[in-house]
């Protein structure tokens, strides 16, 4: 069975604007898809369809029951509080146990290479160290998805380069679910055993390729 499954979705705003037209795709668990496709062809609407954050105007999302993770292009880190604070947040929101959260958050921090900024503040860090303290806020609970809407956009080559291979990594390691939202070939093809490309107006999957899988998990 599937992870996580479009099927003939359709998706159209209150302001007339058709941002899905019948759109179908899915993930096995564990596979690593990426979708490629202009501004406005609906990438983002796919990602808050399958978060649960906006519901399909016809057809069927089947997406998991337990968290889902969420990486944006902006890290979005609350700016006041310490990174381990703001890692530990998705934990405080559902009650976590102290000790159960302590080990998470270090976890997760030791995961993305922060282990030693756990008391610095967002704006102390790189823009590269802010977007992994994101991914480690992402997945300190654990999701079976994990969901990336251009999350390295914004950074420099060398930074996007070792951000993609610390995601493979995490990926390897954690078996979890990833689609990512990229206008980058090249992120797509590295990262993903599928590429989903899509077209605009009205949004829709035009292709799937399928990439000889460079990096099975062990
Ligand atoms: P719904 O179809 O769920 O009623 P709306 O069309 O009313 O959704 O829009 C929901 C929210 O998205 C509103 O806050 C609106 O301002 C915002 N919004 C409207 N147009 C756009 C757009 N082109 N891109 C992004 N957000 C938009
Ligand atoms: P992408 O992520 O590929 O750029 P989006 O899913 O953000 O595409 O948007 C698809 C289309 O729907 C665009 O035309 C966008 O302007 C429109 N749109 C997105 N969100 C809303 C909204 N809440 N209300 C109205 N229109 C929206």
């Amino acid at each position: 069975a599937a992870a996580i499954a479009l099927r003939h979705v359709s998706r159209r705003y209150a302001n007339g604007v058709q941002a899905l037209a019948d759109v179908s795709l899915q993930a096995a668990p564990g596979a690593f898809v990426s979708l490629l496709g202009p501004s406005g062809c609906g990438k983002s609407t796919v990602l808050r369809l399958l978060a649960g954050l906006d519901a399909p105007s016809s057809g069927q999302v089947q997406r998991p029951a337990d968290g889902v993770g969420y990486v944006f292009q902006d890290p979005t880190l609350m700016p006041w509080a310490s990174v381990e604070a703001n890692v530990r947040l998705p934990l405080r929101l559902r009650h976590a146990p102290r000790a159960a959260a302590d080990a998470a958050v270090r976890e997760a921090l030791q995961a993305v290479g922060l282990a030693d900024f756990a008391r610095a503040l967002p704006r102390e860090l790189s823009g590269g160290m802010r977007m992994r303290a994101s991914i480690a806020r992402a997945m300190v609970t654990r999701p079976s998805l994990l969901l990336l809407d251009e999350p390295f956009a914004a950074l420099d080559e060398i930074t996007r380069f070792r951000l993609n291979q610390e995601l493979l990594g995490l990926w390897q390691r954690d078996a979890f679910t990833a689609l990512f939202v990229t206008h980058s070939v090249y992120e797509a093809v590295f990262l993903s055993q599928r590429v989903v490309v899509m077209g605009a107006r009205p949004g829709r999957v035009v292709r799937e390729i399928t990439v000889d899988a460079p990096y099975p998990r062990d």
